[in-house]
């Protein structure tokens, strides 16, 4: 279980600090071993889309990281994120995203973890956002 559920952040997620300036994809090959048995999903009660749970500061910190990688990139790979010229990334933007649901914007708080049965399931090979974890808000 655990597995699969390392691999589908892995090719969603990846780490932006090794995210290949040849390719517009954040993902990366290897993963991020340390994360292997905190992986956490939370499941939107509104839509029931599927998020890993992360901790502010993992947010932030991969955040940053993005904001390092995309602000330094080149403008073809700025215009695949979707920021070319008109738009530029904002740390509060990128903030924000991870505090609301990807798929209808309900807010962090309308989530529950994921069951057994919801992990079950959930199709292979989804993509999942990073969403912040309400148990941790307070660390
Ligand atoms: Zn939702």
């Amino acid at each position: 279980m655990d597995n699969f559920i390392d691999t589908w952040i892995q090719q969603t997620f990846g780490n932006p600090q090794d995210a290949p300036s040849h390719s517009q994809q954040v993902s990366s090959s290897h993963g991020t071993p340390k994360d292997h048995h905190s992986t956490k999903l939370l499941v939107c009660n509104a839509c029931g889309h599927v998020h890993f749970a992360q901790t502010y500061a993992q947010i932030l910190e991969q955040a940053l990281n993005f904001g390092d990688y995309i602000q330094n990139a080149d403008a073809h790979t700025r215009e695949q994120f979707g920021f070319g010229s008109g738009c530029k990334w904002s740390l509060q933007e990128h903030l924000n995203g991870s505090m609301k649901c990807f798929g209808c914007g309900a807010p962090y708080t309308h989530f529950h973890a994921a069951t057994d049965e919801e992990v079950e399931k959930m199709p292979r090979g989804i993509t999942l956002q990073p969403l912040l974890d309400k148990d941790t808000e307070e660390n």
